[in-house]
């Protein structure tokens, strides 16, 4: 099974993005998939765009997202469904030398989930999440470890008048 969403795909560096479907496959051992509300622009996702920074293409950037778990994986503990969140774009493992040293910033892992595509294009094309989040969409795939939990009864939805200013 796979759920189409509607994303915005960089197809290459300095080209604008188009809204395009993506099929997210299920979540795989250890994975959610989460329905997004709302995601952040970042400079980060301008040089991921632009190659300033190194990102394989096709991609869905977008890593500062906030939304709702709506599907988990296998093995995806201690995270539910109906679950609202913040997606951390470099979740650490907590298992390797420098997790289990206090050091979780220089988690080894931190970034794999963007190393490999997370998803495919329409025609089946292969797309990576940009730092691992790909939160430029409406739902997207990450590690279940990437899930922190929003307190009962906010919202995910910042004012309109917050604007945007990083
Ligand atoms: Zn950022
Ligand atoms: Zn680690």
């Amino acid at each position: 099974m796979t759920t189409t969403v509607k994303a915005a795909v960089f197809t290459g560096s300095g080209e604008a993005p188009r809204i395009d479907e993506v099929a997210l496959p299920d979540p795989g051992p250890g994975q959610v998939r989460v329905r997004l509300a709302a995601a952040g622009v970042c400079h980060s996702d301008l040089s991921l765009s632009d190659g300033t920074l190194p990102q394989p293409m096709p991609a869905v950037l977008g890593h500062e997202g906030v939304g709702t778990v709506e599907a988990t994986g296998p093995g995806a503990e201690g995270v539910e469904p109906g679950q609202r969140a913040i997606l951390n774009w470099a979740p650490p493992c907590r298992s390797c030398w420098f997790c289990e040293h206090g050091e979780p910033y220089l988690c080894e892992y931190a970034t794999e989930a963007a190393r490999n595509p997370y998803a495919a294009l329409s025609d089946g094309t292969p797309v990576y999440a940009g730092l691992g989040t790909a939160a430029f969409a409406e739902a997207t795939i990450v590690p279940a470890k990437a899930i922190v939990p929003l307190p009962e009864g906010s919202t995910p939805v910042p004012p309109r008048s917050w604007g945007a200013r990083c």
